[in-house]
């Protein structure tokens, strides 16, 4: 058996979907299409840290004739011009992943002025449609409640990633489980059941879990949100990001625990 999340096992994956009935959707192609696809995947990519991943993952998807979202953060490590035009170039969309709410400490007003110049400086780079919030569990505010008060669209903007979004099902490599258990109302019927409107679960807890829903055709529409970081290409690199990952989860369950199980970001 081979390792998961590693670069080869997302390729894997990509060529699961390249070689299926779904049709790849980019976050802002999903959102403006008048007629979407009957089966269609929305790839998503939220760039948190280690840009050079979402390069290396934007190339392979490029060499499969793959368009996706990459949403990036805006501070010094991750927002780089040059590798995110050079994204930009391949085809993908380019969006902005918003934290204004945390860096304004919870001032709205603040935060709407950080908003604006941020996303000024992303579209100096490249055309942006859509955004995303990022959420970071170690703060106290989500950061789409900006849009309590102020209304993206205001902003030349097509949609927001979480708000624009419902009945879709949701598969995260947050935490390296894909979600684990899915209700869905979208099963299509098989020989053995004919009611196409019943509610059943699907476990997706592996890529590999997910490579296999996806050739079986079992979801109708999948958003699935890949952050790059997560996927490594060497050995040592993917023992590294596993104990991270492990320690993470660790510490989002104390978290939890403190908080009185609000749900943390699904961000980390
Ligand atoms: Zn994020």
């Amino acid at each position: 058996m081979s390792l998961d999340f590693t670069l080869d096992k997302y390729r894997e994956l990509c060529q699961a979907a390249v070689d299926s009935k779904y049709v790849l959707l980019t976050v802002e192609a999903y959102l403006t299409t008048q007629n979407p696809p009957q089966r269609f995947i929305v790839l998503r990519h939220d760039v948190d840290r280690k840009p050079q991943r979402a390069l290396r993952m934007a190339r392979l998807e490029q060499k499969l004739g793959i368009k996706a979202t990459y949403y990036f953060r805006f501070n010094k490590k991750v927002f780089q011009p040059h590798l995110i035009k050079e994204i930009a170039n391949m085809g993908h969309e380019i969006g902005y992943h918003y934290e204004t709410l945390d860096k304004a400490k919870g001032d709205y007003a603040k935060a709407i002025r950080i908003f604006e110049h941020e996303l000024e400086e992303f579209r100096k780079i490249a055309e942006v449609k859509t955004i995303c919030m990022h959420g970071n569990p170690l703060t106290k505010w989500d950061n789409r409640d900006l849009w309590t008060k102020y209304d993206f669209r205001d902003f030349g903007l097509t949609g927001e990633a979480y708000l624009s979004f419902k009945d879709i099902v949701y598969l995260s490599d947050t935490g390296r489980t894909w979600g684990g258990k899915h209700k869905v109302k979208d099963w299509l019927p098989s020989a053995a059941c004919s009611d196409s409107k019943e509610v059943s679960e699907v476990a997706v807890t592996s890529t590999d879990d997910v490579i296999e829903s996806i050739k079986r055709g079992e979801l109708n529409s999948i958003y699935l949100l890949v952050h790059p970081e997560r996927w490594s290409s060497s050995m040592l690199g993917w023992l590294m990001d596993s104990a991270r990952d492990t320690a993470v989860n660790m510490a989002k369950r104390v978290l939890m625990l403190r908080k009185g199980c609000k749900a943390i970001g699904s961000q980390w």
